[in-house]
């Protein structure tokens, strides 16, 4: 156990703490191989590693210095900050639905006190009540923490092990699912859970926050209470991404797990959904649809899980003067399936031609998406496009990128049959593809274009 004064600090990093005899909270500049940074020097948390020190700079973003690169360090100030959150004990309100929290990890877990900037550990129920009491005015709540990790870390097993405790917790009847996620590829989870944990009765709603809730413009409380209000109270009974919907806190927006995307890097409004428009508003007092064909909430446990993965597929983004030697590599590695990004309609170079073929005889599973995200893929339209079909190349409509290729993973966990995986991948589960893009679906939530704010107007009443 480190005592007080490294909270946290183990390994490599501990030593450097204590060979500049600095504490955490210290206000201290770090002499680094890239510069000098200052700012004060924050706990860590169990399960982080032991190699870097963390530090808030006055942007208030954190970052993670390399102990071994750091030259010196000189403490400036020091400033206790209170650690940890008060935890109060979750009030059980008759008549409130029953939700569950699941964790993973990401922004949204590991920096819940925004007052203190403290790196919390996990969220149990009073730790979260503590932070945002007003959940309770909103749910019952139950929390579980199942992974936690940054969201780069999440993949097939965490997909599998997810989703069956997702099925599990509707099994046993509880009327909504909130999981806690990082946000860089909370896409890829929910479009993982729509095709594992399908006809679901209640609500999963994936949140988490793309600013620390140390920082006075965190999302991180405002996201949770729009997820449970619409995990406990909402009738759509579908995977959904839970986000801020403008730059401002004014509501949040629901958004089709596969029709959604992370459009940005550090806007809190960074979620948008393409090639459509989202599902519903949300805000803590009221869920107002958007969209009218949605799956209503069902008063019975009936949930199919289907939790395969082959992890042997890849996604290939496409760009001006490939060769054909990265499909070769793929194919010798032994992947199964590859879901190309192509240019406009759906197009790849001549050069890559000759390993379409050798993937078509070697029987792997291809699928054309494209780059635009908006709009779908058009193989008929130029030649290139019938050239590439012609090696077995499959267009996938308007599905995005990274929901074929987790489809294609999900499908061939199923089969390898070249007909039944491409039956899997063409018939939509939940609109990953669709029949057509509303007219004005491109523009909307865009912003600061006329007909856009008066799109907003006759919604937003
Ligand atoms: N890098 C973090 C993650 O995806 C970002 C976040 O949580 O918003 O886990």
């Amino acid at each position: 156990m480190n005592n007080d004064i490294f909270q946290g600090y183990k390994g490599e990093a501990l030593e450097v703490l204590k060979k500049f005899n600095v504490r955490v909270w210290s206000h201290a500049i770090i002499d680094t191989t890239r510069g000098k940074f200052e700012g004060t020097i924050l706990p860590r948390s169990e399960h982080q590693d032991d190699k870097h020190i963390v530090v808030k700079l006055a942007t208030g973003y954190n970052i993670g210095i390399t102990a071994k690169n750091i030259k010196s360090i000189k403490e400036l100030g020091y400033k206790k900050a209170h650690y940890g959150i008060p935890q109060k004990e979750f009030p059980y309100t008759p008549g409130l639905p029953k939700v569950k929290l699941f964790g993973t990890g990401g922004t949204i877990a590991s920096r819940l006190d925004y007052r203190t900037g403290a790196v919390i550990p996990a969220f149990s129920p009073g730790e979260l009540y503590g932070a945002v009491p007003e959940l309770a005015d909103i749910v019952n709540l139950e929390t579980e923490k199942v992974f936690a990790v940054f969201s780069e870390n999440m993949g097939p097993e965490q997909y599998i092990a997810l989703a069956k405790a997702v099925a599990k917790e509707i099994e046993k009847g509880v009327d909504g699912i909130v999981i806690g996620h990082g946000t860089d590829t909370m896409h890829h989870t929910a479009a993982a859970l729509t095709f594992m944990v399908q006809n679901s009765p209640v609500p999963i709603v994936l949140v988490g926050s793309q600013r620390s809730s140390d920082r006075p413009s965190s999302d991180a409380a405002l996201n949770l209470m729009h997820a449970m209000k619409a995990a406990g109270h909402s009738d759509i009974a579908e995977v959904l991404v839970c986000m801020f919907g403008p730059t401002s806190d004014e509501y949040g927006l629901l958004h089709k797990g596969t029709r959604v995307r992370k459009m940005h890097s550090s806007y809190r409004s960074t979620f948008r959904t393409i090639g459509d428009t989202p599902v519903a508003m949300v805000t803590r007092e009221k869920i107002t649809p958007i969209k009218r064909n949605y799956h209503h909430r069902r008063k019975d446990k009936n949930v199919k899980l289907l939790p395969y993965f082959d992890n042997r597929v890849a996604m290939v983004y496409y760009y001006p003067g490939m060769k054909p030697d990265i499909i070769y590599s793929l194919i010798d590695n032994g992947y199964k399936g590859i879901v190309f990004v192509g240019t406009g309609l759906g197009h790849v170079n001549k050069a890559v031609y000759p390993a379409l073929e050798k993937a078509q005889e070697e029987g792997v599973h291809m699928y054309m998406t494209v780059q635009t995200l908006w709009g779908y893929v058009q193989m008929f339209v130029y030649d290139t496009g019938r050239d590439i079909m012609a090696r077995g190349v499959i267009p996938a409509g308007n599905m995005l990128p990274e929901v074929a290729y987790i489809k294609l993973g999900w499908a061939l966990g199923q089969t390898h049959d070249l007909e039944k995986v491409k039956e899997l991948m063409l018939t939509p589960v939940n609109d990953e593809i669709t029949l057509r893009e509303p007219y004005n679906g491109y523009l909307v939530f865009q912003g600061g274009v006329p007909e856009v704010e008066e799109f907003i107007r006759k919604i937003h009443k």
